[in-house]
């Protein structure tokens, strides 16, 4: 009992250090959710162990499309990502964790699909950069923007999964 209590509590300490916990933003894009892969792509974070705390299905507007990639504005195919994105609905989600932000990324894989490694969502379900099924942000400092940027306040959920101390010791 002794050692499980102070499992938890273990946990419970790191969860309160936030600059430990990250947030990144995961956004299954229209062709994922027209292609029916929502379930696998939400599945491949969820059983690697990180935390959901925001989920919804969302249709983007043009505005926040553009906010959303503002620092690609001006490359050429920055119209037709805006088309893309905002072509239908989208599944936005917030993910929490240790090193979430950067592990997230391999699990989604490069940019490019064809690129992308077997057993990355991207090199296991998508053929081409424009429709390359999902978002990850790429830094904690993104993470947190986009996050707050998709999600108002009070749409995440603060908890603890019951699995908790079977993941961190
Ligand atoms: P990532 O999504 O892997 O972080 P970027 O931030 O470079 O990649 O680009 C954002 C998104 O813009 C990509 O996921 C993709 O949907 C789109 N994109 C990037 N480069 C191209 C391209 N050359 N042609 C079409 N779409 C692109």
């Amino acid at each position: 009992a002794k050692r499980s209590s102070s499992t938890c509590l273990s946990y419970a300490s790191r969860k309160n250090l936030s600059e430990q916990v990250d947030q990144t933003y995961i956004m299954v894009k229209p062709d994922g959710v027209q292609r029916g892969l929502v379930g696998e792509i939400i599945s491949r974070f969820e059983r690697k162990g990180f935390k959901l705390t925001g989920l919804k299905l969302f249709q983007c507007p043009k505005e926040l499309a553009e906010e959303h990639y503002k620092d690609l504005k001006g490359k050429p195919f920055y119209p037709t990502l805006i088309d893309y994105i905002t072509s239908g609905p989208v599944v936005c989600m917030v993910w929490e964790g240790v090193g979430v932000v950067a592990s997230a990324r391999k699990l989604i894989g490069s940019t490019n699909p064809l690129q992308a490694e077997p057993g990355t969502i991207r090199g296991d379900l998508a053929v081409q950069t424009g429709r390359n099924v999902v978002h990850g942000s790429d830094s904690p400092e993104n993470g947190r923007r986009e996050a707050a940027l998709w999600f108002k306040e009070g749409e995440l959920c603060e908890w603890t999964p019951a699995q908790a101390p079977w993941l961190m010791e």
